[in-house]
């Protein structure tokens, strides 16, 4: 009996010392917005371990962090981003590096600039070392967003319907987290359809069959058509969506992740770097060229879809790794998007698409620390976006500066 109480006491006493090794973090701010559309002023976010344990509105108590006139909102969600693409020693884009080690630097050099500019979580389109990157940044050795990853890719030379579904099937014993298809060329090639419906049928069949998300490189409005009623879940780039398949993809609960506001204007910044490698020259670049406007035209057209789910993605590719934020100034600035509703792209709605709603995406009680600072209060400016001054992922900090001392993403 004696002996029992001794024990209880010892686990008493231990876990009471786990407790006291955990102190909670409590980070005060004027303005916070959840991430869902509702701002909420004077607050107090108190995280412990690794999630929010509380947003108390009464603002009391001490702060660990008070960020005062900054504004908290839920960490940043990008749904395309290619953290492997990268410049090499020559300062050229290169394709592939001369060994897996400096693949994978790159990669890991990629994760942290996207991390510090307020991306906790992104999802890439696809390379076979996302899953080492995944696990290094999930175990928390390395920084850098969560990440999920397609490994590798399904297009029009992918096979016949059965050759897709084992396809299918091979990634999700790979790990992956979502399916990437090509349903249509470049934009460099005219973004005109690729896959056959049945192609197209057989990938997003299978994948949904096997609790598999799809997202589907689509440029023209055929090979958008085609996608959604292949039943595939979400719709990239779209430059040539016309007002059909924006109500149509409004419809059928497709998400949209237009890419207006980085990818292209990357390309055209950092032409010499590009021009002459693979798809590249010059007439790929006047693709690009026009694909500006047409961007801008497409873009006012699809905010104002009524019911069309847009979320996030850049399309990030070498050079514009950190930029990320710049996709969601241009959606207001050129397709006259609420910022809130921008905000919301970039988080909860972002979230939604990765099935990730509960966990990540929103500032409540119960979901993942992921949270950053911004200067400025980005519903009256838009551009405090790109002005991130701190950041928390999973209850850990990885970026505290002053206000002030960002200047935006623009090098
Ligand atoms: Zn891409």
């Amino acid at each position: 009996m004696r002996m029992k109480l001794t024990f209880l006491v010892v686990l008493a006493a231990l876990s009471a010392g786990v407790v006291a090794q955990e102190p909670a973090i409590r980070i005060h701010a004027a303005t916070v917005l959840d991430g869902t559309g509702k701002v909420l002023r004077n607050v107090t976010i108190v995280v412990q371990g690794s999630k929010i344990a509380a947003v108390d509105a009464t603002g009391a108590g001490p702060a660990t962090y008070d960020v005062g006139r900054l504004a908290v909102m839920p960490g940043m969600i990008d749904v395309h981003a290619h953290l492997g693409w990268h410049f090499g020693a020559d300062g050229r884009y290169e394709p592939r590096s001369a060994s897996p080690a400096q693949e994978i630097l790159y990669s890991a050099a990629n994760s942290y600039v996207t991390l510090m500019a307020g991306f906790t979580t992104i999802q890439s389109p696809g390379q076979a070392n996302d899953v080492e990157l995944r696990s290094a940044i999930a175990r928390g050795v390395l920084p850098g967003p969560r990440i999920l990853t397609s490994i590798r890719q399904l297009n029009e030379g992918s096979g016949t319907p059965d050759e897709i579904r084992d396809k299918v099937r091979k990634l999700k014993a790979d790990g992956a987290d979502v399916v990437k298809i090509f349903a249509s060329k470049s934009i460099r090639d005219g973004g005109g359809q690729t896959m056959t419906d049945e192609q197209l049928a057989a990938a997003c069949g299978e994948a949904k069959a096997q609790g598999l998300r799809t997202m589907v490189h689509a440029h023209s409005p055929e090979s958008i058509k085609a996608s959604v009623n292949a039943g595939c879940l979400q719709i990239e780039h779209g430059v040539f969506a016309n007002d059909d398949v924006l109500k149509l993809m409004a419809a059928k609960g497709v998400y949209f992740d237009p890419n207006i506001g980085v990818v292209l204007q990357n390309y055209l910044r950092n032409k010499p770097k590009f021009l002459g490698i693979g798809n590249y020259n010059e007439e790929g670049f006047a693709y690009m060229e026009k694909g500006l406007a047409i961007n801008a035209a497409m873009i006012k057209k699809a905010v104002a879809t009524p019911g069309l789910k847009l979320v996030l993605g850049t399309d990030a590719v070498a050079g514009a790794h950190g930029h990320n934020a710049d996709e969601i100034v241009e959606r207001v600035k050129q397709g006259n998007q609420k910022p809130m509703d921008a905000i919301v792209s970039a988080t909860s709605l972002a979230a939604e698409s990765l099935r990730l709603e509960k966990t990540i995406g929103t500032l409540a009680p119960g979901y993942e620390a992921d949270l950053i600072a911004v200067d400025g209060d980005p519903t009256s400016d838009i551009t405090a976006v790109t002005r991130v001054v701190f950041v928390m992922k999973g209850g850990k900090v990885y970026k505290h500066v002053a206000a002030g001392a960002t200047h935006g993403s623009h090098e």
